[in-house]
This record gives C-alpha cells, sequence and structure tokens, in this order.
C-alpha cells in the first residue's frame, strides 16, 4: 500500500520548517490551487486545495504538530477531520486577512463572520463550536451522546431565509442594499462610528419579497433539534469532532454550518493521562515494597467493568519507583491500527491507619532487627 503523503510532503516543507516558512509555503500553494484561480481539473484543484488546508491547519498549531510528530497523522485524526470538513475558503479567507485561524475553535459563533457579510448570494451558515465534557472511561471506550443544539431549527418551508420560496428578494431599505448601517457609540465627549451588519436585513443587504406563511419570517421553527454525536474512542482534551452541516442554518439559503465538539476530559480520582499512557500513585504496604509481591491494581477501563489487573511488585522496591505495565493506558487508532498506551504506576508507601497488637510486636522485633544490624 502507498504511503499516504504526510502533512510536510503536502506543503512541500522539511519537518524542521519555521512557522514563517510554514505560512510562506501554504500562501504559495493556496494561491495556486484556489479553486477561482486553478487552470486545471476543478475537482482535482478542489482536492488539493482541501489537503493543503488540512495540512496547514494542523502544521500551524504547535500542539496538534508535536502530535503529529509524535503519533503520525493519525495522531490528529478528530482535528484532521475536522479541517477537511471546513469550507476551504473559510481558511484562505481567514490567512489572507491576518484572521488567526485558530479562531475557528476559538470564536463560538461565526468567527468568519467579518468576511462573509459582505459577500453576495447564499452563503453558508456559520459554525458552531460547543464544549463537550467526557470522563476517562467514556474517553476510553468511545461514547455517543445526545446534545440539544443552542438554537433552532431552521424552518422547513423557507429554509432559513425568512421569504416564501420562490417569490425572490428586494433591495433592503434601511441599508440601500450595502448590508451595512453606521452605528453611534458615545463615551463621554466623542461619538465613535462604526460600521456594522445592518439590522433588518442581518447583512445581507436584501430581504425576502413576500414573508415566508409558516414561520412568519423568523426563518426557524422554534424547535431545537437533539442530535446525535459519536465521539471515537481513545479522544484527548484539546481535539475536537466535528459533525458536517449540523452548524448554525444560513439565512441566505446556502449550506448550514458545521458543528464543532471542542474536547474536553474530566480530572480523574485516581489516573493522570498523557498521550495514550495512564500514570497513578500506587500505594503499598511496608512488607510488599521489601520482599515483593503480587497486588491487585486498578487500570483504566469502561465503566461498570471490573477493571483491574494483577501486578508484580519487584522485591525492594523504593517509593517514587515506576512499575510499567505494557498496553493497558488509552487505545486508539492510528493509520488503521489499534494503538494502546502503557500504564505507570509511582510506588508509594501505605501506611496503616490502625494496627494490631500482634502487627507491633512484629514491628517491634523489626526494628530491634534493624538497628542491631545497623
Ligand atoms: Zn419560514
Ligand atoms: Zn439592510
Amino acid at each position: 500500500m502507498a504511503r499516504k503523503r504526510d502533512f510536510y510532503d503536502v506543503l512541500g516543507v522539511q519537518n524542521n520548517v519555521s512557522e514563517k516558512e510554514l505560512k510562506r509555503a501554504y500562501r504559495k500553494k493556496a494561491m495556486q490551487y484556489h479553486p477561482d484561480r486553478y487552470k486545471g481539473d476543478k475537482t482535482q484543484g478542489e482536492e488539493k486545495f482541501k489537503e493543503l488546508n488540512e495540512a496547514y491547519s494542523i502544521l500551524s498549531d504547535f500542539q496538534q504538530r508535536q502530535r503529529c510528530d509524535r503519533f503520525g497523522q493519525a495522531g490528529n485524526e478528530g482535528i484532521g477531520a475536522a479541517a477537511r470538513g471546513a469550507n476551504p475558503s473559510d481558511f484562505f479567507s481567514s490567512i489572507f486577512d491576518n484572521f488567526d485561524i485558530g479562531s475557528i475553535f476559538g470564536g463560538g459563533f461565526g468567527s468568519t463572520q467579518r468576511t462573509r457579510r459582505q459577500q453576495q448570494g447564499p452563503q453558508r451558515g456559520e459554525n458552531v463550536v460547543l464544549d463537550l465534557s467526557l470522563s476517562f472511561e467514556e474517553s476510553y471506550s468511545g461514547v455517543s451522546k445526545k446534545v440539544k443544539m443552542p438554537f433552532y431549527k431552521p424552518c422547513p418551508n423557507c429554509m432559513g431565509t425568512g421569504g416564501e420560496p420562490d417569490k425572490g428578494m428586494k433591495t433592503c431599505t434601511t441599508c440601500r442594499g450595502s448590508g451595512i448601517q453606521e452605528v453611534q457609540h458615545r463615551s463621554g465627549m466623542f461619538i465613535q462610528i462604526s460600521r456594522e451588519p445592518c439590522r433588518k436585513c442581518e447583512g445581507r443587504g436584501q430581504v425576502p419579497e413576500v414573508r415566508c406563511k409558516t414561520c412568519r419570517g423568523a426563518g426557524h421553527s422554534g424547535q431545537r433539534e437533539e442530535i446525535k454525536v459519536t465521539i471515537p474512542k481513545g479522544i484527548d482534551s484539546g481535539e475536537a469532532v466535528r459533525v458536517q452541516g449540523k452548524g448554525k442554518p444560513s439565512n441566505t439559503g446556502g449550506m448550514p454550518g458545521d458543528l464543532i465538539f471542542r474536547i474536553n476530559l474530566k480530572e480523574h480520582d485516581t489516573f493522570e493521562r498523557n498521550g495514550l499512557d495512564v500514570y497513578m500513585r500506587l500505594p503499598v504496604d511496608y512488607p510488599t515494597l521489601i520482599l515483593g509481591g503480587t497486588i491487585q491494581v486498578p487500570v483504566i477501563g469502561s465503566k461498570g467493568e471490573d477493571n483491574t489487573i494483577a501486578l508484580k511488585i519487584p522485591g525492594r522496591s523504593n517509593i517514587s519507583d515506576v512499575v510499567k505495565r505494557n498496553r493497558t493506558g488509552f487505545t486508539r487508532k492510528i493509520r488503521g491500527n489499534e494503538v494502546s498506551g502503557d500504564s505507570y504506576f509511582v510506588l508509594s508507601l501505605r501506611i496503616p491507619k490502625k494496627i494490631t497488637k500482634t502487627q507491633k510486636e512484629l514491628l517491634k522485633k523489626l526494628q530491634l532487627e534493624f538497628n542491631h544490624k545497623k
């Protein structure tokens, strides 16, 4: 099987490329393959352009680039998929206007609003970013979640435009078609005038000729949709899952935006996570530390199952020693293969809350023995 071209190949750069060079390489290639410019086969050009955007969105993000260098491309599966689904022109306009490309995850509702509002014709709805908290167990096994959307379903008659279909649009009288409104802000002696999207037409410059009879012009049904999102197993904090076409409906008859779930793992009582590896502090009694022995210890697993394993503690272990158990950490698919992390147990001393008379006598004997041998 041919190796899939990696992100560096796509941009035609070396693995040690600087941020600046990366940006330059992206600009150059993006100019070449932008759908409005590309002279060759349209589909091929679009595919190339998407590939470029995906590669750049990953490599320009420090964390994602690190993960990618470490785990390969699949380490960024969630994000990669997110970038692939994005409207390529969003990325394009965002970098050429010096917008932060990362704003897709930071801006919440409509981070690309500014550029889009001034364009003509049907525009894609805005992407919506929602935070989704998961437990370690949910990440371990993968999970399906039902999420109630934060906005209304578009009206089925007008698909969100607020106008009767086939009746057309007319120029907005408030902004005279410019889509822009000048708004005065008074602060002390000063009056500041800012240009904002027209409130009547929401920046479209046009309003429906005839109001939609079903929604009376509101563009929505007054009902909120509940959608199911499938989270792949092994997902980590900071990654994202994209659901295509479930973002904000377009109010100009375009495609809806995408819904992006930004993943956040809740803290766990026992475990800490690093990549696919799991760490835990393991209190062990004194005799077992000295003599060695086998004890039952917890490992990460699915909820409601017995997730313990027998762990061998070597004799004469010290506190802070680490015992590793391979392939008992988180699991995820990387380049088609299931890859598992490891568990690391950091030993500590378990001091009993109470000791029996016999134990006390034995420990005293031991104490004498040790002092004698010193
Ligand atoms: Zn309607
Ligand atoms: Zn207007």
